[in-house]
């Protein structure tokens, strides 16, 4: 997904000729077997501050955290590095029966989280669609922090990436 430079922005899905969204192009995106984990992450560029800062929509007295830890959202930093979300990963990678130090970055992150799941071609699936689905409740838990004010708890946040990837799961294999 990425936003075009028109009079409005909108999203555009590059995964279909129709640039809409649907579940099936981007289940055969995510389980095609010739691309690579960063090729895979970069269409999940998002409006993030530091983004929305190079474009000149914000100052550099709006870049804070939405979670209020002091640091700069950037990709990396809100999904990987933030020590609040941190958290969700440890919680999420325990109920699938792993303790990990998962890397900083999104490429590294990707291989490390997805890899977990084997050589199996379901499990790496599975394991890829999870992982999307933290990326997801992350996002959506950082956008009402900064629009609405509310705050859900890790284990709140945690049943909604259960959820959200069982339905896309099911929407994939049903
Ligand atoms: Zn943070």
């Amino acid at each position: 997904m990425e936003t075009e430079d028109t009079m409005l922005d909108r999203w555009v899905w590059k995964l279909h000729s129709s640039q809409r969204y649907s579940v099936k192009s981007a289940y055969s995106f995510i389980t095609a077997t010739d691309i690579t984990h960063n090729e895979r992450v970069n269409c999940f560029m998002l409006p993030t501050k530091d983004n929305l800062h190079k474009r000149g929509v914000i100052d550099t007295t709006q870049l804070s955290c939405a979670t209020t830890c002091g640091k700069v959202e950037d990709n990396d930093h809100l999904f990987f590095q933030c020590d609040v979300y941190d958290c969700l990963w440890l919680l999420i990678s325990k109920w699938l029966g792993f303790e990990s130090v998962f890397h900083g970055t999104i490429g590294f992150h990707s291989y490390q989280f997805c890899g977990l799941g084997g050589v199996s071609k379901c499990y790496r699936i599975a394991f890829t669609i999870i992982w999307i689905s933290v990326l997801y409740i992350i996002w959506k838990d950082r956008n009402k922090r900064i629009f609405t004010s509310g705050v859900d708890t890790l284990e709140t946040m945690a049943e909604k990436v259960k959820s959200q990837a069982y339905w896309w799961l099911k929407s994939c294999y049903v």
